[in-house]
């Protein structure tokens, strides 16, 4: 008989980034900053040296050293990851048995659920609230009601770009025996991480990634911080060599930069604040922009009339964003970038 992909999996299809030369692109929250020219030298010569021929270091030890030492942590509550998607699908394809349920909610980061479900665990998806705040309150009376042996967030949220308090992430993690997974990879962008928390519960992981504030996407590097039960278990699981060489380069030498990564951050911010102002003030005159929400992110999420088609106006000038109608995710971009973006949204709304 021939052979035949398992049910899960038999209908998926790629994964379609929006492709395409677009000449503004505010689609992937990615940063809108190159790599300082020093540190790109540096980076350069350290390349130069690397021996290509070698497996990387399969701890990635520099590299998680220069992480912890970044965000004043122990190291050894690190594991390094290509990319903390790689972290995400570990940690459900792993540490939950067939059929245990993973609570996540909705709008969330859409892989929660992705892999939930092609590894065949209980995807629970709960609808967040109107106005999209997430409360201990209601995460612990989903995970009681479901009994999920997990749930998975991002903090500040993708794509409401919302944050919930860091005493309210605690009290979702004191008061359950379920593992608690916070994504924080928009935290440099806010001020309510829970990463001092990790040596306290043994039921928490909180993933960062290089791809948003750090400005690396390309090299794909992210982190685990979880306490010794967890990161043994997912150093133990993760393939030895899933952070190439290159990438372990260009982590620590940009990790081992707080300066630029501080400007890299309140550049972002600067230009965030702007889309929004931009936004806010577009909406008090055009009736069709119905909320636009106080961003945490580099990102604006609002909700607006006919939102497909506003992007499809975006894209035929050349402008890429994310749509989840009714609602536009736009990433904050270089200055000229957000004028090009509220100028476009302007004639549109017209
Ligand atoms: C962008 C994003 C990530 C991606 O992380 P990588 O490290 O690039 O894999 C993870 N979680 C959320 C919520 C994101 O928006």
């Amino acid at each position: 008989m021939a052979y035949e992909l398992n049910d899960r999996i038999k209908n998926l299809i790629p994964y379609e980034p929006i492709l395409g030369d677009y000449a503004v692109r505010l689609d992937a929250n990615e940063s809108f900053l190159p790599l300082d020219e020093g540190l790109k030298t540096e980076i350069l010569e350290k390349m130069n040296g690397a021996l290509l021929n070698r497996y990387p270091d399969p701890t990635a030890r520099d590299v998680c050293r220069a992480f912890a030492s970044l965000y004043s942590l122990s190291e050894e509550f690190v594991t390094a990851g290509n990319g903390s998607d790689e972290l995400i699908s570990i940690l459900i394809a792993t540490f939950l048995n067939e059929g245990e349920g993973v609570l996540s909610f909705l709008p969330d980061f859409s892989m929660y659920r992705f892999y939930a479900e092609i590894y065949g665990k209980k995807a629970i998806v709960v609808p967040k609230d109107e106005d999209f705040s997430l409360t201990a309150e209601f995460v612990l009376q989903h995970l009681k009601e479901s009994r999920a042996r997990a749930v998975i967030f991002s903090n500040p949220c993708n794509p409401t770009s919302q944050v919930t308090s860091a005493p309210e992430i605690e009290k979702i993690i004191k008061n359950t025996d379920a593992l608690v997974i916070v994504d924080e990879a928009y935290m440099e962008f806010s001020n309510q991480s829970v990463l001092s928390l990790v040596p306290k519960y043994e039921n928490l992981v909180v993933l960062k990634t290089c791809s948003k504030a750090i400005g690396l996407a390309g090299i794909r590097l992210g982190f685990a911080v979880a306490g010794k039960k967890i990161t043994n278990a997912l150093r133990s699981l993760k393939s030895p060599y899933n952070v190439n060489s290159i990438s372990q380069i260009v982590g620590e030498a940009v990790l081992k930069n707080p300066d630029f990564i501080k400007s890299a951050v309140s550049a972002i911010i600067k230009s965030r604040d702007m889309l929004y102002a931009g936004i806010f003030s577009l909406a008090e005159r055009k009736k069709a922009i119905k909320r636009v929400f106080p961003p945490k992110t580099n990102f604006v999420f609002c909700e607006i009339e006919n939102a497909g088609e506003v992007y499809e106006a975006l894209r035929k000038r050349s402008i890429i964003i994310r749509t989840f109608p009714p609602y536009l995710r736009i990433t904050a971009g270089t200055e000229e970038e957000n004028k090009a973006l509220l100028l476009a949204l302007e004639e549109i709304l017209k």
